[in-house]
């Protein structure tokens, strides 16, 4: 993983290698600005030549995978790979348990009319735990530009690209395995069929391309025509049409609901809307309005580039294959990995699942110096838990603590053995070693 390096002023400069910095650091010509991640500053530079550096982003629901790359051409050499875990969950819980409270302490009040059809909502309004996700997405790439020299940005915004494929429905697409074009219809048949095998309905099995009316018997190669099923299924149907094959097998004689859905969805085509969620159109818009170039690719050319490309499967390692690439270089380093986990709450008293209180928590945020969500290093010497711990750390008022380690939660740490490496900011950082190769071609199936 690269290092990211400021000048005197604190201008982004071009990110240079550990050891490289190491060095600087050794002869006292630079200083650790932080440690996650891993910032320097040099003493005795202004200013100098930099190259154009891309932020590319591969949202997800729970999980935003981030790629800082350096290009040159259609070539992008991976500085930095990372991953933003998003508190949605927590978010809604937390929603929810304040709702509870307040309907319970409301209620029993006195007489209050009901009122809940009074309440209009903005337009582009995304619930609290989705705009969660746009938020601490672009303030990590606002953070990213004040450390290297971003001049565009690529997001994965839609799964399949419907222009490419040119009214799919309509004209019969030649689509060929291993194509751009075949990854598109694959995200697309995937949308359309909700990600199952149509006829067993089974999920989380690797999904194959299935003509509807058989090839053998003059089924054309239209989208209309295709589906997705699992290996059983598709090796049961064979050439038969597909009511003969739900009246002969034993497992599906008695699903003719099922294959009136079959033939009714295979007429509809998908609209455009569905393949865009929200959450990322909101994520591209927030993003439309810095100063920086925004390409936006697809799930199609994504997974086509990483396959081409022999890239293992990772949230940031998607996101390096995100847009138009040729050639993507030194992907195998590891993952800065990057948790929200908020500042704390307000609220001092903790309640049971009914509202009553059940302990309160100490006024004072810090504790011999350290507070809740400080990166620390502690170094045991003696004892059970002798060792080096690298953690985010929790406080507790008898100054002996707990650290959330990359494998697990370390109890009772005297804060005599801390060391603090960077300032509680509302997110947990571990480094997850290099990936490992890819294992085994699976170019026909769908996960
Ligand atoms: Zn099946």
């Amino acid at each position: 993983m690269s290092v990211f390096v400021l000048d005197r002023r604190k201008q982004p400069l071009m990110p240079c290698s550990e050891k490289r910095s190491r060095l600087l650091l050794g002869r006292g010509r630079a200083l650790v600005v932080r440690a996650y991640p891993f910032t320097i500053r040099l003493k005795d530079r202004t200013g100098g030549i930099v190259q154009p550096v891309r932020i590319k982003i591969d949202p997800g629901s729970k999980t935003t995978g981030i790629a800082v790359v350096r290009e040159s051409g259609q070539k992008q050499h991976v500085l930095a790979l990372m991953e933003l875990a998003h508190r949605g969950r927590q978010i809604s819980k937390s929603l929810e348990q304040r709702r509870a409270f307040r309907r319970r302490r409301r209620s029993q009040l006195r007489y209050r009319a009901p009122r809940f059809l009074n309440r209009t909502k903005p337009r582009g309004w995304l619930a609290p735990s989705l705009q969660h996700r746009v938020d601490t997405t672009k303030s990590l790439v606002n953070r990213l530009r004040s450390l290297v020299p971003v001049e565009s940005i690529s997001q994965e915004l839609v799964r399949f690209d419907t222009q490419k494929m040119e009214n799919p429905e309509v004209s019969g697409v030649e689509y060929q395995q291993g194509t751009l074009l075949g990854y598109e219809v694959r995200e697309y048949l995937l949308e359309k069929w909700g990600r199952e095998c149509a006829y067993c309905t089974g999920k989380d099995t690797p999904l194959q391309i299935e003509h509807i009316d058989p090839k053998a018997n003059g089924g054309s190669n239209r989208i209309s025509n295709l589906t997705l099923a699992c290996r059983p299924c598709n090796q049961e149907k064979g050439r038969q049409p597909l009511a003969d094959f739900f009246a002969s097998s034993k497992r599906l004689k008695n699903h003719q609901a099922r294959l009136d859905r079959i033939l009714k969805q295979c007429k509809k085509p998908l609209r455009d809307a569905s393949a865009v969620n929200s959450t990322r159109w909101a994520l591209y818009q927030t993003l439309r309005k810095t100063d920086l170039k925004v390409e936006v690719g697809t799930g199609g050319r994504t997974k086509f580039n990483r396959r081409r490309l022999n890239i293992p499967k990772t949230h940031a390692l998607d996101a390096a294959c995100v847009g138009e690439v040729e050639i993507v270089e030194g992907w195998n380093v590891p993952t800065l990995e990057i948790k929200a986990t908020g500042r704390g709450s307000y609220q001092r008293t903790r309640l049971t699942r009914y509202g009553f209180p059940r302990g309160y928590l100490i006024r004072q945020k810090k504790v011999q110096g350290f507070q809740t969500g400080d990166m620390v290093r502690a170094v045991v010497p003696t004892g059970t838990k002798a060792g080096t711990w690298l953690g985010r750390v929790a406080v507790r008022k008898t100054g002996s603590f707990n650290i959330q380690t990359s494998s697990g939660a370390i109890q009772g740490i005297s804060h005599r053995h801390c060391v603090l490496t960077q300032r509680a900011d509302g997110y947990g950082y571990h480094i997850q070693p290099n990936q490992p190769k890819e294992e085994g071609d699976r170019e026909h199936e769908s996960r």
